[in-house]
């Protein structure tokens, strides 16, 4: 599958509604030509500001507009935040990722932010930021600090956006992964299934990020987690195969992008997620907590590892690998 940015709404919604059989193997032949089918990568995500968020996403525990009873607490210190990054990497996470319950940085507290980019830098890890929406220095700044990833998620389709946020605009959300990938940092964006969206809001979120000028580095695809206090609380959970399939179309479409299988996988079972493997998703994020929500513990992915033939990607042999196919 060549890569493409000028994929139509069309031709995405053909793939969903590909024999589930052949939309699988269509994606696991894909996605054997570019990765290692036995390798997932492994990162951490660490909240480093928590709570009393003045945006309103319906979806979200740490929005100040819910009454989630979620303590808020403000910025990590740079050391704690380093020590959490040490203990992630024995773990075996080779990308360290920092969230921050905000609209966007702010000022007073930047400096700290881009030193807990160079110290996560400085332990040999790749790093990660998603504290909201960015400013074109501020994302210069977090390019020279040395950072890898941005994360700032679409969501959801643009046509769906508004009845999920009401505080910012999906233009807003495209506008900041405009300066990450103009600063020259990896972009990471992906989606939420579950928001009482349809297939053709599923089939809108893929086409806006695979229609990007370039696709990003790594698209997480979240299963809506219903915390409770948010008014998707009581939203109607996903068909599993509808997961699946979004996964494996993301797989087809963007097919040198990192998938990952990012929230919910606490709720999700060992077939869900072998399937959603076999379907292109390569990258997961380790540790009982996601942000403040529950995740797979680590055993529990040992152990849905060992059964699968699953390890840990080789970042650098990864690296190598791109490296000579740019050449070739
Ligand atoms: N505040 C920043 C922002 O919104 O871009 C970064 C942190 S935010 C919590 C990171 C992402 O987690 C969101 O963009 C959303 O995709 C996902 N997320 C948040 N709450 C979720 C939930 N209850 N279920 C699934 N995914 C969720
Ligand atoms: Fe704030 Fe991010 Fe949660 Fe939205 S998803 S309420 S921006 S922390």
């Amino acid at each position: 599958m060549q890569y493409r940015t000028d994929w139509a709404k069309q031709d995405i919604l053909d793939l969903f509604q590909q024999p589930f059989m052949d939309l699988a193997f269509k994606a696991q032949t894909i996605h054997r030509q570019h990765f290692n089918p036995h390798e997932v990568q492994r990162s951490k995500l660490l909240s480093i500001k928590t709570g009393a968020c003045p945006e309103d996403c319906s979806y979200c525990n740490q929005s100040g507009h819910h009454n989630t009873g979620l303590p808020k607490e403000k910025l990590m210190e740079v050391e704690a935040v380093l020590a959490k990054a040490k203990e992630a990497k024995e773990q075996g996470a080779t990308r360290f990722c920092m969230g921050a319950a905000w609209r966007g940085p702010q000022a007073k507290t930047f400096d700290q932010v881009l030193a807990m980019v160079e110290g996560v830098k400085g332990l040999g890890m790749e790093t990660c930021m998603t504290l909201g929406m960015l400013t074109k220095e501020q994302a210069e700044s977090l390019a020279q600090a040395g950072l890898d990833y941005y994360n700032h998620n679409l969501d959801t389709s643009p046509e769906y956006y508004a009845k999920v946020v009401s505080t910012r605009t999906f233009e807003q959300r495209l506008e900041t992964l405009d300066e990450v990938r103009n600063a020259g940092i990896n972009v990471c964006s992906g989606g939420i299934l579950g928001l009482g969206e349809s297939r053709e809001d599923r089939a809108g979120l893929l086409l806006a990020l695979a229609t990007l000028p370039e696709h990003p580095q790594s698209v997480p695809i979240n299963m809506l987690i219903r915390a409770p206090g948010t008014p998707l609380e009581n939203a109607e959970a996903v068909d599993t195969f509808e997961f699946i399939r979004t996964v494996a179309v993301a797989r087809i479409i963007m097919p040198k992008t990192f998938v990952r299988l990012s929230a919910g996988r606490a709720e999700m079972s060992d077939e869900t997620q072998a399937w959603c493997f076999f379907a292109g998703a390569n990258s997961i994020h380790m540790g009982e907590t996601l942000l403040t929500m529950e995740n797979a513990t680590i055993d529990q992915d040992e152990s849905l590892f060992a059964k699968l033939d699953l390890k840990s990607l080789d970042l650098e042999k990864y690296k190598q690998r791109q490296a000579a196919e740019s050449v070739a």
